[in-house]
């Protein structure tokens, strides 16, 4: 892998390189030229020397054999700390003012030392290198000589050490190296140092802005003030502290936004542009069974409504500039509930939002619709039976021109009969409408249920009598009151009693109970009749409902009269229910009411109840 070199790296790195050039580039310039200066008087001199023996030697006439000249050497070079060498041509040495005469055989030939092959063609051989007799570098010069007999013509060499200056240069040079090596050192630790002192800074301030990104906005950094750093560390947490409150702005603005949409009694479901379910709101996942990883799905996959699919596709097809025209349909979920569905594209999809949907609940406007379609079919079914049977004996007692008076009166009972019902039918009707629309006022008082039992049984005496069915009610008189509309009261007991009596078959008895709870009292009317199917139960208490679908079993019956009941009841703030059959028997069934006690009745309950739990 390519690692990078930090930004402070190659600062450093510049710096040293810098620094290092700086200092060898001026002194090894200097050094260069001094040197070269040291040498080139180094080499005049030498030739000079050399110039100055070779006039000697040759002008000196004690110089007359080899011997004389070794001697001569000896004397004149050595204290000059000078070494000259004659090498007779072949590069024999004959003399050398270093090397003892004895030992001159023993030396090697000379004729390959370059200053000697030099000397041979030009007027002056010069070399500096390093000697093995001196074992130090050396300016070795030389130039031809020819004295007199019987020294052979040859080479005079003389060496010596280099220019003082040069080995001084030479020092210089080297402790130089040495000082700019200190140098350096010194500036790689003082920058490391310097570094880490910056670092620890840089290091709380980029803490702080890490901490800002994960979401921590009460970070601060603690720069002092007058600190290099102090003017970004201000301006960070400056940022900070806006991050902060804009972040809680934004959450609350969302929280509020999410109670309002969690709130809605409407199902939402918001789509992004590529069709995919971005979120739903509480009120639609509960009605639909995988809504918890619905995210990210398309609506058919959670909602099993290839219209509704199709129309999200339309929706998210249609031009995304602008906002689209709202679409309605209408589905069923959870089973049995109608929605209207309205669904509005964004205008910009580019933000990643692609529509939306509102599930609005119709159930209950379409249950009222269906409701009302029955109402008025069910009304005119029931009209319609007597007024057919009212028309034929009108027209056949028309027809008739002298008709029998036997004939003629009972015609008329049954017309008579069946325009009663009627009139019962429309008067339950109206009884009914005004009960809906709580038209009727009614102004509860204390009511004594023992009363308005006994008013309810002598209205139904007729028809008790004629099956000779027998009340029992163990609500004796003034024990108890109930805060109700007497009339009210008189037609539910009136209604649940004709009933009893109508379903039971005769010599049976009804029974009327009552039990007190808290601030109601529970009314049961009980009879010993067929009973009613489970499946019936709740829907009695609906208009023109009825168990027996054949109105024959029991002509008269309108199927109104619970329907009232219930409408009272609920009026009354109670509750109206059936149980069937009775406890311990298969027959039978039993209707309950509740009703308020009266203030009076209900705070002597309550003291009751107080005593009652203290005696325990
Ligand atoms: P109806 O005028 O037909 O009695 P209701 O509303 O009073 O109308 O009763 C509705 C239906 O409930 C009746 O048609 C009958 O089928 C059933 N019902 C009511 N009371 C009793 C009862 N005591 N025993 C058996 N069935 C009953």
């Amino acid at each position: 892998m390519q690692k990078h070199l930090s930004l402070r790296s190659y600062l450093l790195l510049s710096f040293w390189i810098l620094l290092i050039l700086s200092m060898l580039l001026p002194t090894w310039y200097y050094y260069r030229n001094l040197t070269q200066q040291a040498m080139n008087d180094a080499r005049e001199a030498a030739v000079r020397q050399l110039n100055l023996f070779h006039a000697l030697i040759l002008n000196d006439s004690n110089i007359r054999s080899v011997a004389d000249l070794q001697t001569w050497f000896e004397k004149t070079a050595k204290p000059a700390q000078l070494r000259l060498t004659y090498v007779a041509a072949g590069g024999r040495v004959i003399a050398d003012s270093e090397v003892p005469a004895s030992s001159i055989r023993d030396l090697d030939n000379h004729a390959s030392r370059p200053e000697i092959m030099q000397a041979r063609t030009e007027d002056v051989g010069i070399t500096i290198r390093y000697s093995r007799v001196s074992r130090q570098d050396q300016i070795f010069v030389a130039r031809r000589i020819q004295p007199n007999d019987p020294i052979p013509p040859g080479i005079l060499r003389l060496a010596g050490p280099i220019s003082p200056l040069k080995g001084l240069l030479d020092r210089l040079w080297n402790s130089f190296l040495i000082v700019t090596a200190l140098i350096f050192l010194a500036s790689v630790v003082l920058s490391y140092a310097l570094i880490r002192q910056l670092r620890l800074p840089i290091g709380n301030l980029v803490e702080v802005v890490e901490a800002l990104g994960t979401g921590d906005y009460g970070r601060r950094s603690r720069l002092s003030p007058g600190h290099e750093f102090f003017p970004l560390a201000q301006a960070i947490n400056r940022t900070g502290e806006n991050f902060g409150k804009k972040i809680s702005e934004i959450s609350e603005e969302k929280q509020q936004l999410e109670a309002v949409f969690d709130g809605m009694q409407e199902g939402v479901m918001v789509l992004d542009s590529r069709g995919k379910i971005r979120t739903i709101n509480r009120a639609l996942s509960e009605l639909i069974a995988t809504a918890s990883n619905s995210v990210g799905k398309r609506p058919l996959e959670v909602i099993m409504s290839l219209e509704l699919q199709e129309a999200c596709d339309l929706i998210l097809s249609s031009s995304s500039t602008a906002v689209s025209k709202p679409y309605n349909l209408q589905i069923v979920l959870g089973g049995n509930r109608t929605y209207d569905v309205t669904l509005v594209g964004f205008p910009e999809r580019k933000r990643g939002m692609g529509a939306i949907a509102v599930f609005h609940d119709i159930s209950e406007l379409k249950r009222l619709e269906t409701v009302r379609q029955d109402f008025v079919a069910n009304v005119s079914h029931e009209l319609r039976t007597p007024l057919t049977s009212i028309k034929g004996y009108t027209e056949t007692l028309l027809a008739e021109k002298q008709p029998d008076p036997q004939m003629l009166s009972s015609f008329l009972q049954v017309i008579a009969k069946n325009t009663n019902h009627m009139v019962s039918m429309v008067d339950d009707l109206l009884r009914l409408a005004r009960l809906e629309s709580r038209h009727q006022s009614f102004k509860p008082a204390p009511v004594d249920p023992a009363d308005a039992i006994t008013a309810a049984w002598k209205a139904c005496a007729p028809l008790a009598e004629s099956k000779n069915i027998v009340l029992k009610s163990d609500i004796a008189p003034h024990t108890l009151h109930v805060s109700a509309d007497y009339d009210q009261l008189v037609q539910v007991f009136r209604n649940l009693l004709e009933n009893g009596i109508k379903y039971s078959t005769s010599d049976d008895e009804l029974i009327v109970s009552c039990r007190i709870e808290g601030n109601r009292a529970t009314f049961g009317i009980r009879d010993n009749g067929p009973g009613i199917p489970k499946q019936h139960q709740h829907r009695i208490f609906e208009r023109f409902y009825r168990v027996e679908k054949h109105r024959s079993t029991h002509p008269g019956s309108t199927g109104l009269g619970l329907a009232i009941c219930r409408h009272i009841i609920r009026n009354h703030g109670g509750r109206i229910w059936v149980e069937s059959p009775n406890p311990e028997e298969d027959k039978g069934c039993t209707f309950f009411f509740t009703m308020f006690l009266a203030r009076k009745d209900a705070e002597q309950e309550a003291e009751r109840v107080t005593d009652a739990v203290d005696m325990v």
